[in-house]
């Protein structure tokens, strides 16, 4: 648990980075990683403020940023997310039969949402399809702290999920959206990084992470044009042009990119 800035903070175990606020009106929590990392963070943050559990923001569905809403349940008063968000959350709940396990948001929003807690001033922004197409960005905008969800690898592959309405080429567009709506002076939190990268960061990294999308897109498009079979770009080990990028999982954003181009 680390405090980044005012009285905003965040908390790494295993899954997506989780962002919290301590205000005098109440805890207010984004993302909830695993139910047993959520009851440590609880009890931590028990030890730090007696004001009650405000509310649970879940950036996105995954369940590396939701499995953990249960550890909430009779403790916030409010979870939401993006309408999308609980859309695919039901879903794939009940695809994996882990129904019994949800707690899903009981408030949802669809293009922008904000409020107050004390002195600090929540928003959440949706821009279009993405990483899936319920990503928020939620701004604690007196801090001037923006939890990206999974919007931003910080120089790790991403998973792109297009079941769940992704598009890179969409996603380019969100993180530019981001990078005209927050300034040079916000901090971003990302939902994960690669080995040896913080899970904060600044508008470069948002930058990159956008110019390593268009390199990825730009690089599959090439490989299609000169005839490669999909198993042929999948053989690929980097990105030109974004050698920060490294590690597991090339083969998720290549077979992104190449379904969404071919699929054109
Ligand atoms: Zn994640
Ligand atoms: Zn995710």
């Amino acid at each position: 648990m680390t405090m980044v800035r005012n009285d905003v903070g965040i908390f790494t175990e295993r899954g997506g980075t989780i962002a919290f606020l301590l205000s005098k009106k109440g805890i207010v929590v984004v993302d909830s990683q695993f139910p047993e990392q959520s009851q440590h963070l609880i009890d931590e943050l028990k030890k730090k403020s007696d004001n009650p559990f405000k509310l649970l923001v879940n950036t996105h569905h995954h369940g590396d940023h939701t499995a953990g809403n249960i550890s909430f349940n009779g403790i916030a008063e409010h979870i939401l997310a993006h309408e999308n968000s609980k859309k695919n959350q039901e879903a794939s709940a009940k695809n994996q039969k882990t129904e019994d396990k949800q707690l899903y948001p009981d408030q949802t929003y669809t293009d922008t949402w904000c409020q107050k807690f004390g002195k600090e001033e929540l928003c959440l922004s949706w821009h279009g399809p993405a990483h899936t197409n319920g990503d928020s960005f939620v701004h604690f905008r007196h801090a001037n702290i923006v939890h990206c969800g999974d919007l931003v690898f910080n120089r790790r592959h991403p998973f792109v999920d297009r079941a769940a309405g992704a598009s890179i080429k969409g996603w380019m567009d969100v993180l530019e959206k981001g990078l005209n709506k927050f300034d040079n002076n916000t901090i971003y939190v990302f939902g994960h990084s690669g080995t040896g990268f913080e899970i904060t960061g600044k508008t470069d990294d948002l930058k990159k992470f956008r110019d390593y999308l268009g390199s990825v897109l730009r690089f599959v498009e090439a490989e299609i044009e000169a005839g490669k079979t999909k198993d042929e770009i999948l053989k690929a080990t980097a990105i030109p042009g974004a050698d920060e990028w490294k590690g597991d999982g090339i083969n998720r954003p290549l077979t992104a990119a190449y379904e969404e181009l071919s699929a054109q």
